[in-house]
Parts: structure tokens; C-alpha cells; sequence
């Protein structure tokens, strides 16, 4: 490896130059920084400013480049440097849009830009090149478990754009769910008529598709390994087992009807006249379009259909959640017996019916056809001699009603088939007998890791496709409840994220959220005590144990939040380019003032996927807060390492507040777990503040969006005033 040679590149453009003293920060970059080179330019970014820095990497072996101009969020594309670490210091969004204008902020703001220069030199100091994960593998196959819909879409997309798939389904044929219905929801213009399912031409097109191997009657015995290199036990239904070597895995094992037995009260399972939809879809497969027939043959003439029977419950008994799909499916299934024969008596009952988009005219319709829509709230369904009867509440009249009909059709939910839930203790999980779906030979568990009501994983606004286990994507009503076009997208997008990680893996890179990212953790295993904080900590299953129950990392898995090395208590692991050190040197590096100066230094560690780019917005606004803080962009909250909290305390730093995403179950963190680790471990700071004498409101964390732009601000100056308050850090004296 070559001998480190550092440069500093200091830019006055963009307005830098007018408000602040570039020479003076040349001199600390050269005198502090001991950076070897330092140089200004009026525009860096120009292509002129960018071949200077080329040129001194070419020409004066330049190894190391620290970069003082705008955030590191702009201007990403120019400055990449292939081969060469890169620091910044913010001086654009983070100091002269960020401190108000006006000759009386003159001081704080340059004292401001200084820092931020220390603490880019500092940091330049500490960090590498990533190398790349050692352990990448470029088994290009993706494995489908499920053949529905989802699974069938899945498939024919990875399929189609080149990659070899292989597809499990447990029963004899492909089709699931999407098989067994008459006709589907329309889902092209004009939405007025149910459409032919289109299922058995799926099914066809996957089975000659020559990139797809299909095997039916199987299921994953096990699955070991990592994105890239996953090897997965097959069996067959008869008992023998095959392995099938691939590089990513999309799960798309769909749903189970919730049980009508379970709605006795509505004639579930007692009333054989009373079925559910997937019941009433059988009914109407066996009439092909003729006038459809009970169970006990008998033509049906009226039918009642019974919206969120068992689902959007809030008495704990049972689905409190909306399947989304069912109200569409009631209108269309009236449409059946419409379509049949006009004069059966075909009525909607339904507290709201839900047809967003297109389907409204899907409603109009039904409508138009003579489909009755009642808004009611059904209270029972009993027997009236050979048919049911169900008593309502009238919605709109106020009163109590009653409807006879041959037939009720119960709209009950979708219950995801999403195996194991890994969080329940064992001894229930034993008590449940759920059966695994993926079976997964991880240290953490069996099966994806589940939010809530059974539903897999996933950050359900910005990566919804992506699970908790690195390369394995959940597609279709295994992630949450939808109907067949939701699927067909779902399914789509779940294919290109499969696609994304087998060659990302294969280059030795993390697929997201930190896309190309070529850093990986790296422990001195010398100095491991086998305290499996790490292990237990990884929201993301990626570190296993040996049999001594050290920590075996799985590189390709790891998503690189560091979330590992905030938690190790004696900090061993790092990454070449994010490191207790690199952070630890940036909180040393600024000139901390005397405790009689009355200018408190207040630490920010602020997430760089939510809070760094809200406070980088604020500056865009011109919004400015305290000219007293020094942020520092973290991977994640669950990356910080207590230990910087302690060190910043000690050295004289007035406060530390830590910036955020939102935790719990409709978390935010891009990295699941990482603020409520991070919120876990901060709330231990507590005694540690009281040992050293210090007030608990020194150490302060805030949940943030990134749409926090105008919060953020002020969360900083109500804390820039707090700290005020209760007066500078007594620490400062001892620094
Ligand atoms: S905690 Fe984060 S950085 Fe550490 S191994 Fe897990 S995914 Fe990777
Ligand atoms: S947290 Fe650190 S000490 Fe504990 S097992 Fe992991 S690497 Fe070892």
C-alpha cells in the first residue's frame, strides 16, 4: 500500500469565500491538520476544480483528500475519487447558511468553519479505502418460494430480464389463491366488468420458460449462507432432498383465508349456507357462468355479503387490520349472480367500502347492474328454515333490520403465511408448532423477522421489499394484505431487488440502503470477549457463532449500519472508513473554548439518512440555529458508540444530542433497529452523566424526519438555550 499523503481543497465559491476567512482556514488545514498539501479554488466543483484534485492524485500522489465546500450530499458525482479517501467539512449547508448573516456572527461562524475543518483533517487521517467484502460470491440464480401470482410474477420478471430462477411450490400445480378464482377485479379501463384471471397463462408462460425451473410439491428443508451464495435443501413431497445453490431468494408464500369457523356468531362454520369468499369463488367456477348453485345445489336467489367479517377488530378476537382487497372482491362476486341472472337479490352490507382509485366506477357499476349496498353493522346471521338470516343495524335509517337470503358471503381477511415468528419465546413458538417457511440455518431464527399481525418486515415507505435478512425479499400478501394487481407490482419490484443484490454481492457491495458501499465490519477478534452484544444486536441476522461462540461475520448479509460496533463494549469492530476512531478524532479535533469564554460546544451526532439531510434543507431555506453546535453525520444512531459520548463529556463538550428516525412499529430507521438500540443505550447514559457529576439533560436524543426541516432548528436552539440554562459543562476546567 502506498504511503498516505493528505491534501486539503479548500473552495470560496457559493459564498463561502465572502463570509468566511479561507486563508485562515488554509492555515489550520496546514498547520493543525498537518496536511501535506492545501489548496483554493473559487469554484471546486467546476471541471477545472475537480482536474486540479485529479491531477494531484495523478501527479503528486495524493492518497488522501479532504474536500471544504458544500455538504457531503451535494456535488457527489464530481468529487468521487476512485482509490482515494474523501473527507468533508460542510462550510456551505452547515456553516454560512446555517449562521445568520450580520458582522455580530462573524466570530462564531468562522470558529464554526474552523472546526469543521479540524475535524475533516482529523478524520482524513483515520480513514481507508474500503477494499471490498473478501468473502463476495456471484451466484447469480434467484430462488422463488411460492407459485401464486406473486411467486409466477416474480419469476417470469428475473426470468425475462436474464437470470436463471429457480421456483418451489408446495402443491402439485402453480396458480395458488389467483387459480382458484372465477374472474378477478378489473384492473383496465373501463372498470366495469370482472376480467378473466389471466392465472393459467401465467402458469403456462413460467412452465416453458427456459430460464425457469419449476418444482412442484416441494419445499426449503434449509437455507444456509448469505446474499451471493445461498444453498438451499429442497425437499420433495416424496421424501428425497436436493441442494440448489443461489443468490438471492424472494418469498412469495401468500396467504390463508382467516378462518370462518372462527365467526360462529355470523354462521361461521356453523351454517353451511354461510361461506367465505374464497368458498363463493368455487361456487362460481363450478356454474362457469351459468346461475350459481349451493353446496346442496340449490339455486342461489338471494345473497348477502358480509364486509370485515373478522377483520378491522378492535376487541383483540379478531384480524384488527383491512385486507384492502375484499370489498372489490364482494362487488365483483355480486356481479356473478347479477351477470347470471338479473333478478337474484344481491346485497352489500358494509360499514365502508373501500375501493380506492379505479375502483369506484368498478362500484357505479355494480350499481347500475342492481347490486343493493347497504351500510350496516351486522350483528348475527342465524337460520330462517333452509336459508340464513341476518340481522343489521341500519346505518343510515338508525334502526335494527333483517335480511333473508339463501346465501351469506362472509368478506373475512388474508392471514399472511410468513412462517415462524421469531420474536416469540421458544416455548410458545413450540406451543404454536408454526411451520418454517424458509428454514433458515441463522443463528437469529428460522423464518423473516415479522412486524406485526404475522406480516414480514419492512420498512414499509422507503425499502418495503426488503426483509430483515439481507437478500431475501418478501413479495405479495406475505408482506401485506393486497389484491392481485397490488401483487403483480409487488412481485415485480421484490424480482428487480433480487436482482439488485445478486449483483451487488457479487461486486462486494451492500445493496442498500448504502448502495456501493464497499466498507464492511472488521473485528480484532484478539480482542473479543464473546459477549454476543453484536450478534443479538444486528437487526439484520448477519453474524452467526463459531463454536468457541465467537462472532462469525457474514459480510455479504451485513448491511453496514454499524450498529455492531456502537454495541461492542470493548470496541473491536470497525469499518475501514467509519470507526470509533474516525469519529473519536473529529470530537477531539475542535478548539474547545475556556470554560470563561460563555461559548458552550454542543455535539450533534445526527443520522445521515434522515436528520443530516433535514439540517443540510434547513441551510438550503437559510433556517439558522445555534452557532455553537458541531455535527457530526452518523450511519445510524445505532452506530454510536457510548464511549463518544463519555470521551465528548470529559473533553470539555458542553452537551450531546443525538439526532434520529423514528423507532417502534411504524420505525422509521432505515436501519430497523438502530435508533431504539441506540435510544436503549442512551437511556444507561443516565449513571455514567451522575459518576462524572454532570446533569442527564447534557446527553439529549430526538427522534427526526427528514422532513423535520423547520423542527430541527429549533430542536438545536431549544437546546442551544437549555444547555445556557443550566451552564457550561463544569468537565471544561479538567479538559
Ligand atoms: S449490525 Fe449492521 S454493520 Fe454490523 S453486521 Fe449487522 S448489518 Fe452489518
Ligand atoms: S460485541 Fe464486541 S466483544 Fe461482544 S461478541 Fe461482538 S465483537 Fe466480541
Amino acid at each position: 500500500m502506498s504511503e498516505m499523503k493528505a491534501a486539503a481543497y479548500l473552495c470560496s465559491g457559493c459564498g463561502i469565500g465572502e463570509r468566511l476567512d479561507t486563508a485562515r482556514l488554509s492555515n489550520i488545514a496546514k498547520k493543525e491538520g498537518k496536511l501535506a498539501l492545501v489548496r483554493e479554488h473559487p469554484c471546486l466543483c467546476s471541471a477545472e476544480g475537480v482536474k486540479a484534485i485529479r491531477d494531484d492524485i495523478a501527479n503528486e500522489a495524493v492518497t488522501h483528500v479532504m474536500i471544504a465546500a458544500c455538504s457531503r450530499r451535494a456535488k457527489t458525482e464530481a468529487f468521487q475519487f476512485p482509490d482515494t479517501a474523501v473527507t468533508r467539512a460542510n462550510l456551505r449547508e452547515g456553516v454560512i447558511w446555517a449562521v445568520a448573516d450580520g458582522p455580530e456572527h462573524d466570530e462564531v461562524r468562522q470558529e464554526m468553519a474552523d472546526d469543521y475543518v479540524r475535524m475533516a483533517c482529523a478524520e482524513l487521517k483515520k480513514v481507508k479505502v474500503p477494499a471490498g467484502n473478501p468473502d463476495a460470491a456471484g451466484n447469480r440464480r434467484i430462488l422463488v418460494v411460492g407459485g401464486g401470482v406473486s411467486g409466477m410474477t416474480a419469476a417470469l420478471e428475473a426470468a425475462d430480464t436474464g437470470y436463471d430462477v429457480v421456483l418451489v411450490e408446495k402443491t402439485a400445480s402453480l396458480g395458488g389463491w389467483g387459480a382458484k378464482l372465477w374472474k378477478r377485479a378489473p384492473f383496465k379501463e373501463p372498470y366495469a366488468e370482472p376480467q378473466p384471471t389471466g392465472v393459467a397463462e401465467l402458469a403456462a408462460r413460467v412452465s416453458a420458460h427456459p430460464r425457469i425451473q419449476v418444482k412442484l410439491r416441494c419445499t426449503v428443508a434449509e437455507t444456509r449462507g448469505a446474499p451471493g451464495r445461498f444453498s438451499v435443501s429442497i425437499a420433495q413431497e416424496s421424501g428425497t432432498a436436493t441442494t440448489e445453490e443461489v443468490g438471492a431468494i424472494v418469498q412469495a408464500t401468500g396467504f390463508t383465508p382467516y378462518d370462518i369457523s372462527k365467526l360462529p356468531e355470523l354462521g361461521g362454520g356453523a351454517n353451511p349456507h354461510v361461506i367465505d369468499q374464497a368458498g363463493l369463488e368455487s361456487l362460481a367456477r363450478a356454474a362457469q357462468g351459468a346461475p350459481i348453485r349451493r353446496a346442496d345445489g340449490k339455486e342461489v336467489e338471494s345473497v348477502v355479503f358480509v364486509q370485515c367479517a373478522g377483520q378491522r377488530d378492535d376487541s383483540g378476537a379478531h384480524l384488527p387490520y383491512c385486507s384492502g382487497h375484499c370489498c372489490a372482491t364482494s362487488i365483483k362476486q355480486a356481479m356473478y349472480f347479477k351477470d347470471a341472472n338479473p333478478d337474484v337479490d344481491a346485497v352489500v352490507l358494509y360499514s365502508d367500502l373501500r375501493v380506492p382509485g379505479m375502483g369506484e366506477d368498478f362500484y357505479r357499476s355494480a350499481q347500475n347492474k342492481g347490486v343493493t349496498f347497504t351500510k350496516a353493522k351486522v350483528a348475527a346471521v342465524g337460520v330462517q328454515g333452509d336459508a340464513c338470516r341476518v340481522r343489521f343495524r341500519d346505518l343510515i335509517l338508525d334502526e335494527d333490520a333483517e335480511l333473508d337470503a339463501d346465501l351469506v358471503v362472509l368478506a373475512t381477511g388474508q392471514v399472511p403465511n410468513a412462517g415462524v415468528d421469531i420474536d416469540l419465546p421458544e416455548e410458545k413458538q413450540v406451543e404454536l408448532k408454526p411451520i418454517s417457511i424458509l428454514n433458515l440455518a441463522y443463528r437469529q431464527g428460522a423464518d423473516l423477522p415479522q412486524l406485526k399481525h404475522g406480516f414480514t418486515d419492512s420498512h414499509f415507505i422507503c425499502f418495503p421489499y426488503e426483509t430483515r435478512r439481507t437478500g431475501i425479499y418478501a413479495a405479495g400478501p406475505v408482506r401485506r394484505p393486497m389484491d392481485m394487481a397490488q401483487a403483480i407490482e409487488d412481485a415485480t419490484g421484490a424480482a428487480l431487488k433480487a436482482i439488485q443484490a445478486v449483483d451487488n454481492a457479487a461486486q462486494g457491495r451492500a445493496a442498500h440502503p448504502r448502495v456501493g458501499d464497499l466498507s464492511f465490519p472488521i473485528v480484532r477478534m484478539e480482542g473479543c470477549t464473546q459477549c454476543k452484544r453484536c450478534t443479538v444486536e444486528c437487526p439484520f441476522g448477519a453474524i452467526d457463532e463459531d463454536e468457541k461462540r465467537f462472532p462469525v461475520f457474514n459480510e455479504s448479509r451485513c448491511r453496514r449500519c454499524g450498529t455492531c460496533m456502537g454495541a461492542c463494549p470493548v470496541r473491536v469492530i470497525s469499518f475501514e472508513n467509519y470507526s470509533v476512531d474516525t469519529v473519536g478524532a473529529q470530537i477531539k479535533a475542535v478548539d474547545m473554548p475556556d470554560e470563561f469564554s460563555e461559548k458552550p460546544r454542543i455535539l450533534v451526532l445526527a443520522c445521515e439518512n434522515d436528520a443530516y439531510p433535514a439540517l443540510d434543507m434547513a441551510g438550503m431555506r437559510r433556517r439558522s440555529y445555534s452557532a455553537f453546535v458541531r455535527v457530526i453525520p452518523v450511519r445510524c444512531l445505532g452506530s454510536v458508540n457510548t464511549i463518544w459520548i463519555t470521551d465528548a463529556l470529559n473533553g470539555g463538550w458542553d452537551g450531546v444530542m443525538l439526532l434520529g428516525c423514528k423507532k417502534g412499529d411504524d420505525y422509521q430507521c432505515h436501519f430497523v433497529k438502530g435508533s431504539e438500540m441506540a435510544a436503549d443505550r442512551m437511556s444507561k447514559v443516565d449513571d455514567t452523566l451522575k459518576q462524572l457529576g454532570l446533569e442527564v439533560e447534557r446527553v439529549a436524543t430526538h427522534e427526526v424526519a427528514i422532513t423535520d426541516i423547520e423542527r430541527v432548528p429549533q430542536l438545536i436552539d431549544g437546546y442551544a438555550a437549555k444547555i445556557k440554562e443550566i451552564g457550561l459543562s463544569p468537565m471544561k476546567g479538567f479538559a
